[in-house]
């Protein structure tokens, strides 16, 4: 038998647990709900956090991903204890960069009859598979073995021919593959279902399974959180364990995510990767309360939760097996929770930060962070305008920078309004002589003229203020309409109204 897992949350011995990211491109959103669940339970746990790449694939140029994966995490707040940057007692924390360790290890575990060499050929191993196949009439496959039963002299010559070679593991025979799940329970497998499974390729590089076990015990891990996808990979894992008389860590298996439909979620789905969500608008503090929602329920009706909160709260039992949903709207309503809770001067940087890179030109300059400051006392003004109404920072921005473009007017809506063309230019006159000659160009003032209109006129004033609408913003939504005029400013409200009669007429 393997030694026992250790218990859930384990005594005296401090947590340690791994994000292991395969860098393959960006951090998606499951693999950031993998790192943020660990992140959190490091955190409760007072344990730490360790930040591992698995790029023992050579083949590829990896830097660039890495770099994104640790700018995704760090933007998140997902911070680590030890990794590839920060180092630490049990590094180094790249893979590629251990390869004399997964060596070293199938040397020990070949002297100790664990493993063996394997020179069948590929070819060889088709054949084997097309006979072994065709003997049984099904599809199942196992190696045969061959290579274990060769004889010393022989293994020796074949290595110093330079034939290459694998390393197998030498499953043992009949025996139960069992272990606890923190999300699946109890589990057990024969090892019967598991062929001679290969550690080391011949290219010399570790298999996924040989190399994450082995770095899992040498760093010390407590427990291995991670995506459900990787549970039919711990029997393999745990017979490493068990070939290198190691303890178990406690496995817990987060459960899929899945789109609306129902499907595992992926691209089709629209945006998965966490830079395009901070792209996009997102605050790291709603992304961060959503990924604890997928898979993780505190109880039945609570949703916002704080980082503390979630540190206080959080506990691998309560992780749900059921696939988690990715519910897009409900993370587009926390994240307009996180920005109408932000202290207004926070959102002041963040969306100034987004004007100076967005294409626009006041006075024929562009905005830079070099001469931001012209616009804002505007921003400011706009924030307590639309704050309550968006949704991301993106939607901010999109607004925030139509006042200081100029205006685009939304084609249908206007010919809406020139369906009933004498009333629109009865209105806009009306509004011009009176915005021209208010002394008070705010808020109050402005409302007080526009509503004179209705009265006058004898109509709702949702009718005039569609008019006004259509000629100071050029579409049918806008913010608050008062305050908006207050800051486009009295210049520039009459020039668009004398430019709408201009196209009414
Ligand atoms: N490199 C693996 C992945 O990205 C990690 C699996 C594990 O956590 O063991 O899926």
């Amino acid at each position: 038998m393997a030694k026992n897992s250790k218990t859930i949350i384990s005594g005296p011995e401090a947590v340690r647990v791994r994000f292991a990211p395969s860098p393959t491109g960006y951090l998606h959103i499951g693999s950031a709900r993998t790192a943020f669940f660990n992140w959190l339970f490091a955190k409760k746990t007072k344990g730490k956090f360790i930040l591992r790449i698995e790029d023992t694939d050579m083949s590829r140029h990896m830097e660039e991903p890495i770099d994104l994966i640790m700018d995704s995490l760090k933007w998140l707040g997902i911070n680590w204890d030890e990794g590839p940057d920060t180092g630490g007692n049990f590094g180094p924390y790249r893979q590629s960069q251990r390869k004399d360790i997964y060596s070293s290890y199938a040397g020990k575990m070949i002297a100790d009859g664990n493993a063996y060499y394997c020179f069948c050929s590929q070819e060889k191993l088709a054949e084997k598979r097309q006979s072994f196949i065709e003997g049984r009439g099904s599809d199942y496959y196992e190696y045969d073995r061959e290579c274990y039963y060769l004889a010393k002299d022989k293994i020796e010559q074949n290595l110093k021919e330079g034939i290459p070679y694998t390393v197998r593991l030498l499953v043992p025979d009949d025996y139960d593959i069992a272990f606890t799940d923190t999300v699946y329970g109890p589990i057990s497998v024969n090892s019967g279902t598991q062929e001679d499974f290969i550690i080391i390729r011949s290219n010399g590089l570790p298999t996924y399974n040989f190399s994450a076990a082995v770095d899992d015990i040498l760093m010390e891990i407590t427990h291995v959180i991670r995506g459900e996808d990787h549970l039919s990979n711990t029997p393999k894992q745990i017979l490493i364990y068990k070939a290198l008389d190691e303890e178990l860590p406690v496995f817990t298996h987060l459960p899929m995510i899945h789109g609306a439909d129902g499907q595992k979620l992926s691209k089709r789905h629209g945006s998965i990767s966490i830079e395009a969500y901070r792209d996009e608008g997102f605050l790291p503090e709603a992304l961060r309360n959503y990924l604890a929602l997928l898979g993780w329920a505190f109880d039945e009706k609570t949703t916002v939760f704080s980082s503390n909160d979630l540190i206080n709260k959080f506990s691998l039992k309560d992780i749900n097996k059921k696939p988690a949903k990715f519910d897009y709207e409900k993370l587009l309503w926390l994240n307009g929770y996180y920005i109408r809770q932000m202290p207004e001067k926070e959102l002041e940087k963040l969306l100034a930060k987004r004007v100076t890179s967005a294409d626009i030109s006041i006075k024929g300059k562009n905005i830079t962070d070099k001469n931001i400051a012209a616009v804002l006392p505007a921003i400011k003004k706009i924030i307590p305008l639309i704050k309550e109404r968006v949704k991301t920072l993106k939607e901010a921005r999109d607004i925030t920078v139509k006042f200081f473009e100029d205006i685009n007017y939304e084609n249908d809506f206007i010919e809406y309004i020139k369906s009933n063309k004498e009333r629109a230019l009865g209105i806009t006159e009306d509004a011009l002589s009176l915005l021209k000659n208010i002394d008070d160009f705010s808020h109050q003032g402005i409302e007080a003229a526009l509503r004179s209109i209705s009265e006058k006129r004898n109509i709702g004033f949702r009718k005039v203020a569609e008019i006004i609408r259509a000629a100071i913003w050029g579409a049918r939504v806008s913010p608050p309409m008062f305050g908006t005029m207050e800051i486009l400013g009295k210049d520039t409200c009459i020039a668009r109204l004398d430019s709408f009669m201009d196209m009414l007429s």
